[in-house]
């Protein structure tokens, strides 16, 4: 029986071994970590061995194949060792796109994944399809494949979970933009993260389609350079394109094949340039699914946004507090001020990733009356911002950084948190540092 180890022991890695297991191979996990319960609890469950708080070197260089987690470098020392093993190393989603027949439709990009995957799996679960949705996002991808059956798959692919993909083929792939992100994973050149965001596009045919923002310089660039065989599907709010969609007035136009779809801006449930970017992508991938155009209207209409994306928390005495949590990397934090038409209190920092500010320059001289840096070092941003915001204030915590926010803000203003930043700093992960902020507004 061949051996699979798989590192790490969280959403991706518990669902891969449960994968193996089901598929009979002799399967062990490993984790330098600790495990959280709910997930021993599902190896127990499934009778698979594993261990926590250190790597057993004699356990896991004895596998037939390896399993690696995607919050896992490839730089960390267990995965050379295994790497100069000789033995292969694969991500979760390589794993079960070997036992998965179904259609799939996968999602990466810099920013505008979640969003993208959510809003195409709202339109074919509301035409009636027996989908699922997984990857970077819900229950991972291995344990559906492993415990349901589904005909297509929605799957949003982090750059992370592309890297050790090499046979796993998408039917519809999509790239929402490209922008500098994670490049401390990447050895700092921009070069490696764009291919391995174009890794999606592996192993496509000419039956499959790949769906582009065609504004998007770094993206164009990079398929200047390559041979794409997937048919092309932009999406542009600059130009016209004959196949893909673009907007028009105040409309945006999809057309496929024969086919035309069009829908007013305004009646997008999603508010904000870059959410018709998103819609557009969305609406090619659905028609290419042969959705119908009512559907897609109406699907498009009734998303309902999803938590920590610009998601509006409340309104009290006329100042509207918009979670933007998850706006972790400077571009994300650049459309959520872009969209503000009102006075702008901007709740900012954390943990930086290499930042270059420069761009949000004009934007926050236009918008923001206050800045509020809730971070443990917050020198970055006092140097970009002093002398272009009018005050600058420093706190560590969400509930401090509220509660100066509402003395801040005067009626008519939004208090926005959009970090910019990642939030280990102060916070568990984003979803904490949202929650936190949103917990502080309900109790001002
Ligand atoms: P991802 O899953 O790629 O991180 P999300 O959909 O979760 O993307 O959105 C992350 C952040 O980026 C949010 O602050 C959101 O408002 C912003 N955002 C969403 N779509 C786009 C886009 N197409 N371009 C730029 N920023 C975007």
């Amino acid at each position: 029986m061949s051996r699979v180890v798989v590192l790490g022991g969280g959403e991706s890695g518990v669902g891969s071994a449960v994968l193996a297991k089901v598929k009979g191979f002799d399967v062990f996990l490993s984790d330098m970590g600790k495990i959280s319960e709910k997930y021993t609890a599902v190896l127990d469950e499934w009778g698979i061995p594993y261990e926590q708080g250190g790597h057993s070197e004699e356990l896991i260089l004895n596998a037939d194949e390896v399993i690696k987690s995607p919050g896992i470098p490839s730089t960390a020392p267990m995965v050379k060792k295994i790497a100069d093993g000789g033995i292969g190393i694969i991500s979760e989603i390589e794993f079960a796109g070997r036992y998965d027949s179904a259609k799939k439709v996968c999602i990466t990009g810099s920013n505008g994944k979640t969003t993208t995957t959510s809003l195409i799996y709202h339109l074919l679960k509301n035409a009636g399809m027996n989908v699922g949705l997984g990857g970077n996002i819900g229950k991972s991808y291995a344990f559906q494949v492993a415990t349901e059956q589904h005909d297509i798959y929605v799957l949003e692919l982090s750059s992370f979970q592309l890297d050790n993909v090499y046979d796993f083929k998408a039917d519809i792939a999509i790239i929402t933009n490209i922008t500098p992100d994670h490049l401390d994973r990447y050895d700092y050149k921009m070069e490696n993260y764009v291919k391995s965001k174009f890794r999606i596009t592996r192993n496509m045919s000419n039956e499959d389609c790949f769906i582009f923002c065609s504004d998007d310089d770094i993206t164009i660039k990079h398929l200047d350079q390559i041979v794409m065989k997937a048919q092309k599907l932009p999406f542009s709010q600059k130009e016209e394109v004959a196949q893909g969609a673009f907007v028009k007035d105040d409309r945006m136009i999809v057309r496929y094949k024969e086919e035309e779809c069009d829908m007013y801006l305004q009646e997008l449930a999603l508010g904000g340039r870059h959410n018709v970017y998103n819609s557009m992508a969305a609406a090619i991938a659905a028609k290419v699914m042969d959705i119908d155009n009512e559907a897609i209207r109406s699907g498009l209409a009734t998303f309902q946004a999803v938590e920590h994306r610009l998601e509006n928390v409340l309104s009290i005495r006329d100042v509207l507090y918009i979670n933007d949590s998850k706006a972790t990397n400077v571009d994300s934090a650049w459309y959520a001020l872009e969209c503000q038409t009102r006075p702008v209190v901007w709740i900012a920092g954390g943990t930086d990733k290499g930042n270059d500010y420069s761009s949000l320059l004009p934007l926050a001289k236009e918008k923001v009356k206050a800045l509020i840096c809730m971070g443990v070092d917050n020198q970055k941003l006092h140097d970009s911002f002093g002398g272009i915001v009018p005050e600058i204030h420093d706190v560590t915590s969400a509930k401090d950084a509220v509660q100066l926010a509402s003395k801040l803000a005067e009626s008519g203003d939004v208090v926005l948190l959009s970090p910019c930043c990642a939030s280990f700093d102060l916070f568990k992960n984003y979803e904490d540092r949202g929650r936190q902020f949103k917990e502080a507004v309900r109790n001002l």
